[in-house]
């Protein structure tokens, strides 16, 4: 079997641009798959203030620049969705709408996509009041009352972004307590347009027209609320983006990757990098982290 590229990345976000980066000035022949755009969940990020030596950046500039230099290196880019992949004696072979590619070795970075509630409503006002991202929906609520659910530091962040946005903000959360940074939590302070609902379940989305008219919440005392929102943005975390390696890769229930401290798993010559694997801290840094282990683990293999 004619072998296409040494090495394949599955997901350009950063954990597996970076893994790019280290193989290619290598010299290892290194190809990156993608089936959106360059970046992953960071394109979704309206500002980083924590990457030390950067003091502040949105998430599409940030990506953008690993994206020129990724390229600008010279590795092949390809626009794919990966269906599987077969393991042929010490080959992989990666299944893809666009066709089989062969290669010796593969380095999964499929990251996290967003938690949905899963409630009445949501699945059919995507797109039509309800979104996970506020870079990219924020403006179609400008001078609008929206919401925003969750306590993470996702919430906080996009709740400040969207404040600046629209005329009103309601962060509906289900403790008394966040649990973002402290450092957002005293932004959150001289904001007089973002109003709380602490202690609230979202039960349903309701709409008008075709579109989100409001959201009905349950409080403590079991009380229902009709909260009046054009725009509602959900933040409750994420889920590995894994389903796709079921049978072959193992990983926990909840679906991260398991890896050893090379970053590799339990195949031999199959990688995991970023957030689909298990980990303490989910940010840019350990993302790339990451990259760089299973990559210069990856060369001195190929090396042997
Ligand atoms: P997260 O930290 O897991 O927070 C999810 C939030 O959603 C929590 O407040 C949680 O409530 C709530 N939630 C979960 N399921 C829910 C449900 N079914 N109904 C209602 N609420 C629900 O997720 P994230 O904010 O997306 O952050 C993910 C990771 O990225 C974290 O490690 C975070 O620190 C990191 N991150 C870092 C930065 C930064 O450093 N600037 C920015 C963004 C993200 P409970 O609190 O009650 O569990």
């Amino acid at each position: 079997m004619k072998i296409d590229y040494e090495v394949v990345i599955i997901g350009s976000g950063v954990a597996g641009m970076t893994s790019a980066i280290y193989l290619k000035r290598s010299g290892v022949s290194c190809c990156l798959l993608e089936k959106e755009i360059p970046g992953g969940q960071i394109t979704k990020s309206s500002s980083i203030t924590n990457y030390p030596g950067i003091l502040d950046i949105s998430g599409p500039d940030f990506s953008n620049i690993i994206y020129k230099q990724v390229t600008d290196l010279g590795v092949t880019y390809k626009y794919a969705d990966v269906l599987g992949i077969d393991i042929k004696d010490d080959l992989k072979i990666i299944k893809t709408d666009m066709g089989d590619i062969i290669t010796k070795k593969i380095i999964i970075a499929t990251g996290r996509i967003p938690k949905k509630l899963n409630i009445h409503g949501e699945e059919e006002l995507i797109g039509k009041g309800i979104s996970y991202c506020a870079l990219c929906d924020g403006n179609f609520f400008k001078g609008e009352d929206i919401a925003v659910i969750g306590g993470g530091n996702s919430a906080i962040e996009e709740a400040i972004y969207l404040s600046k946005i629209c005329k009103s903000v309601t962060i509906i959360h289900r403790k008394e307590e966040f649990r973002a940074d402290k450092i957002l939590l005293d932004k959150l302070k001289n904001i007089s347009n973002i109003k709380y609902k602490m202690s609230y379940i979202p039960k349903s989305f309701n709409e008008k027209d075709n579109k989100l008219a409001s959201i009905t919440i349950i409080g403590k005392d079991n009380k229902e609320e009709n909260l009046k929102v054009k725009g509602c943005f959900i933040y409750i975390g994420q889920v590995p983006n894994s389903k796709i390696f079921k049978g072959l890769i193992k990983y926990d229930r909840e679906g991260y990757i398991k890896v050893n401290e090379h970053r590799k798993t339990n195949i031999d010559g199959i990688y995991a990098v970023g957030d689909v694997v298990k980990k303490d801290a989910y940010q840019l840094i350990t993302a790339m982290n990451d990259g760089v282990i299973a990559s210069v683990n990856c060369i001195e293999e190929l090396k042997n």
